[in-house]
């Protein structure tokens, strides 16, 4: 069994932490409180060659594999950028997936070379107002006009669409009452997100403020059939397809956050003296970040093994699932830990870990949620009968 890195691997995560090491904590906090895209952020990893990782060499990117694309996730959260990183450039690193596997060779020439640039920002509009996680239950429609699709819906939660040229955008083509199984009927598209058919508005919320999420009301949007990724009619199975690699970049991300919350809490817990001892002396405090440091570098395995699995080409549903789970309670646990080690200060925006807990606690909401991925594992690993 081998769980070591490779050498180019261990390169890549060095070089990694040393691009990310240009940007602390302040610039973060900054970005979070003035609710702004982080582009020199942005801009620095594309000029550096870091957003087309994953992108297939012949449209101009690395070639690499969901391993290559964690690990360089999990360095730009653990930055102390958290989310507010991580999200800046999530969707650019893998969330091409589906395009990039059944888009036709037109859509990938015109879109895969600016997104591995950094030039083409894009975003991911599943989620709807009264559908959650019941994706079948979607209704933003898509109705045939001559060559064109007219779409017509609402969207919700579409994270950086704000900033977004555009769109990897699910819709039903055929109602639901009228295929075999709700999973039928549903047809992706790769497309403008033409501002004025697109009303865009940022939701307010409690974390990852530097970037948007957002409410799409879209209406009579006309795509060109050469804008639909694969078959009418598939695009739910092309999305399942992106699922799994996408859990464990969340998964790494979650990672890194719990791994920069727990380099804070240490180095405050040596530091902070009270009643004539370092409060890291108390089992009361040092227990939990021993406790926490165990947690991370299990779910980490958990991940190496989820991510090997992928890249192997092996089934990876169970691993991608239980490496999403894990991490996303491990990174929480420890930030949440992070701000009890800091007393008082662990409240207030100095110190830092305050964000690393909001934006953290994230991760077990989105992209699914922990009760999802239980359902998973409870019904297709344990075979129990489904709920839902
Ligand atoms: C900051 C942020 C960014 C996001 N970015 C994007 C994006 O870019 N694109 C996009 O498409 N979406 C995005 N989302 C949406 C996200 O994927 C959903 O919020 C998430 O999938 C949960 O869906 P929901 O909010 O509709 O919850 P609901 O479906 O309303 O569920 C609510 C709660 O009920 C639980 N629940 C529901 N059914 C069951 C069941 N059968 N068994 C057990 N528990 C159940 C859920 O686990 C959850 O805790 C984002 C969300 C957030 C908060």
């Amino acid at each position: 069994m081998e769980f070591g890195l490779t050498e180019e691997q261990v390169e890549l995560r060095s070089a990694a932490q040393d691009i990310v090491s240009a940007f602390d904590d302040e610039y973060w906090a900054q970005k979070d409180l003035a609710k702004e895209f982080p582009t020199e952020f942005y801009d620095h990893l594309a000029s550096h060659g870091w957003l087309g990782i994953t992108t297939p060499e012949q449209y101009g990117g690395g070639g690499m594999g969901i391993t290559e694309a964690t690990l360089l996730l999990e360095a730009i959260a653990a930055g102390g950028g958290a989310m507010n990183a991580a999200s800046s450039v999530h969707m650019t690193i893998f969330g091409m997936h589906p395009v990039i596997v059944h888009g036709s060779d037109e859509l990938k020439q015109e879109n895969l070379p600016r997104v591995a640039s950094g030039d083409l920002h894009v975003c991911f509009g599943v989620t709807e107002p009264d559908a959650g996680l019941d994706t079948t239950r979607i209704t933003t429609t898509a109705t045939r006009r001559g060559t064109d699709y007219v779409v017509r819906g609402r969207k919700v939660w579409i994270s950086k669409a704000l900033e977004s040229e555009r769109i990897l955008l699910l819709t039903r083509t055929t109602p639901r009452s009228e295929v075999e199984k709700p999973t039928d009927g549903l047809t992706l598209f790769f497309t403008d997100l033409d501002r004025s058919r697109v009303d865009i508005r940022p939701i307010r919320k409690i974390g990852r403020n530097a970037v948007s999420s957002n409410e799409l009301v879209i209406d009579d949007l006309v795509v060109p059939e050469a804008h639909r990724v694969g078959e009418e009619g598939k695009g739910f199975s092309y999305i399942l397809d992106g699922l799994n690699p996408e859990r464990m970049l969340i998964a790494a991300e979650a990672l890194g956050i719990g791994r920069a919350a727990l380099a804070k809490a240490t180095a405050y817990a040596k530091d902070r003296v009270v009643f004539d001892r370092a409060i890291g002396m108390n089992q009361g405090i040092q227990f939990p970040l021993a406790d926490s440091l165990a947690k991370l570098d299990a779910a980490e395995l958990a991940l190496r093994h989820a991510t090997w699995t992928y890249d192997q080409g092996l089934p990876s549903g169970r691993t991608a699932n239980t490496a999403k789970y894990l991490c996303a309670e491990a990174g929480y646990e420890a930030a949440d830990r992070a701000v009890q080690t800091h007393g008082g200060m662990g409240y207030s925006e100095e110190y830092h870990v305050g964000r690393y807990l909001r934006e953290v606690r994230l991760m077990r909401i989105a992209p699914v949620s922990q009760e999802m991925v239980l359902n998973y594992l409870g019904t297709k690993a344990l075979g129990l009968p489904r709920s839902y």
